[in-house]
């Protein structure tokens, strides 16, 4: 294809736009990865990658996508035919269960409607039934990348609480990490499963396991065959900064400066951009007239919102004909959501404009494609954006006024 003037839109819900100072600080020669200048780059990301999983407890990072860091929770802290509890939320949850399933685990999905999330209740229900303590693990994917649709994590905690039960709990936490408010210490989860291409700004390549004291504990009596995803491996080496094979040096140097400027910005204040970004969106998807998959509005994400397109429209179409004539990517309907759906992702480097620019691409894509809506989509959020800044601005006068 010939240039295109411009930098791309990649508004899929991950991989997600990386920031220029992060591909800077990968722009190195290759080291040594047993040399003493790793060791320091090591000892350095292993230690403040804990801040965004808001944990004191050891944090593992694979050279692997984040399906990768999915089998090294099962494997290393589950039996054969071990009972795992899942809750389909969506594709996600559901490609999960598969790899559950080919580990020679007994997954039961809790079936779900791909528009609501996790049900904290259904889960007790079925932990309060195992009276045998048969259920070693409640699975939960906290940000369903396929449908938009967030989790409440602290609720499904309770839950297993109310119980009694010993399960683990484990969490996938691939398209919110850094972008959406989460907690592995204070929600009692014992490992949170994440990727490196969606909230923390990186290209693809990098995973990681947090690890709870309990899940520790189960890990040493675990008969999964593992070999690659071993967490003691990891975490021998780890402790002098070290990796027990080749780690994807270049992708840390990038880890390292993408965990910089999130705590730069301040995590809270990276949640709460997303959070508006996402509300201006959903104004302007409601503006057009067009459906929210989401259901709940306690679930709405914050890093991405899937529309429906109205009955006998194709969302593929509307994308193919965004990405023509306007050079932006959106974000497919997944499995049986495929055609029904368009994803816009707003998480990672991204701003008010960029949201604008965003939107500005699908109202006009929608009326390209001959979709039936109304305009007023782009105003609608544009407005919303402005009264915020407004907001933060008067805020900003009156604590100089206090001053
Ligand atoms: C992207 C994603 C995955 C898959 O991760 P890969 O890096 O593609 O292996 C799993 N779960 C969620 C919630 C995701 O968003």
């Amino acid at each position: 294809m010939s240039y295109r003037s411009g930098r791309h839109f990649l508004q899929i819900p991950g991989p997600t736009n990386v920031p220029d100072a992060v591909l800077r600080a990968m722009d190195l020669p290759t080291i040594d990865h047993r040399g003493p200048t790793f060791a320091e780059l090591g000892e350095r990301v292993l230690d403040k990658v804990r801040v965004v999983f808001k944990t004191e407890q050891p944090v593992i990072i694979y050279p692997a996508s984040g399906t990768g860091a999915w089998e090294a929770a099962l494997v290393n802290t589950l039996s054969p035919g071990d009972r795992v509890l899942m809750s389909e939320t969506g594709h996600f949850a559901a490609l999960w269960y598969q790899l559950a399933k080919r580990l020679g685990l007994d997954p039961e999905l809790l079936p779900g409607d791909w528009r609501h999330g996790a049900d904290p209740e259904a889960i007790a229900r079925c932990l309060a039934e195992d009276e045998e303590h048969r259920i070693k693990a409640v699975c939960v994917v906290h940000n369903e990348t396929s449908t938009g649709v967030t989790s409440r994590i602290a609720e499904v905690r309770e839950a297993i609480d109310r119980i009694s039960h010993p399960a683990l709990l484990m969490v996938d936490t691939i398209s919110s990490l850094g972008s959406i408010d989460y907690r592995h210490d204070e929600w009692g989860v014992d490992v949170t499963i994440a990727g490196s291409q969606k909230g923390l700004m990186l290209p693809p390549g990098l995973s990681f396991n947090a690890i709870s004291q309990k899940a520790l504990v189960a890990a040493r009596e675990a008969r999964l065959p593992k070999a690659y995803w071993c967490w003691d491996d990891m975490l021998g080496p780890n402790a002098n900064g070290f990796f027990p094979y080749t780690p994807a040096t270049n992708l840390l140097y990038g880890l390292d400066k993408a965990l910089d400027l999130l705590l730069e910005e301040g995590l809270e204040n990276v949640f709460a951009r997303h959070d508006r970004h996402a509300e201006a969106t959903r104004r302007a998807v409601r503006a057009w007239g067009l459906e929210l998959l989401c259901a709940d509005e306690r679930e709405f994400s914050s890093s991405l919102t899937a529309v429906l397109v109205p009955e006998g429209e194709n969302a593929d179409r509307l994308r193919q004909v965004i990405l023509d004539n306007f050079d932006m990517s959106l974000g497919a309907g997944l499995s049986k959501l495929q055609g029904r759906v368009f994803r816009i992702g707003h998480l990672g480097d991204f701003n008010d404009l960029s949201l604008m620019g965003t939107l500005a691409g699908v109202e006009m894509g929608l009326a390209c494609a001959g979709i039936p809506h109304r305009q007023g989509g782009v105003q609608a959020a544009m407005a919303y954006l402005a009264e915020e800044a407004e907001g933060d601005q008067a805020k900003a006068r009156e604590q100089r006024r206090i001053a």
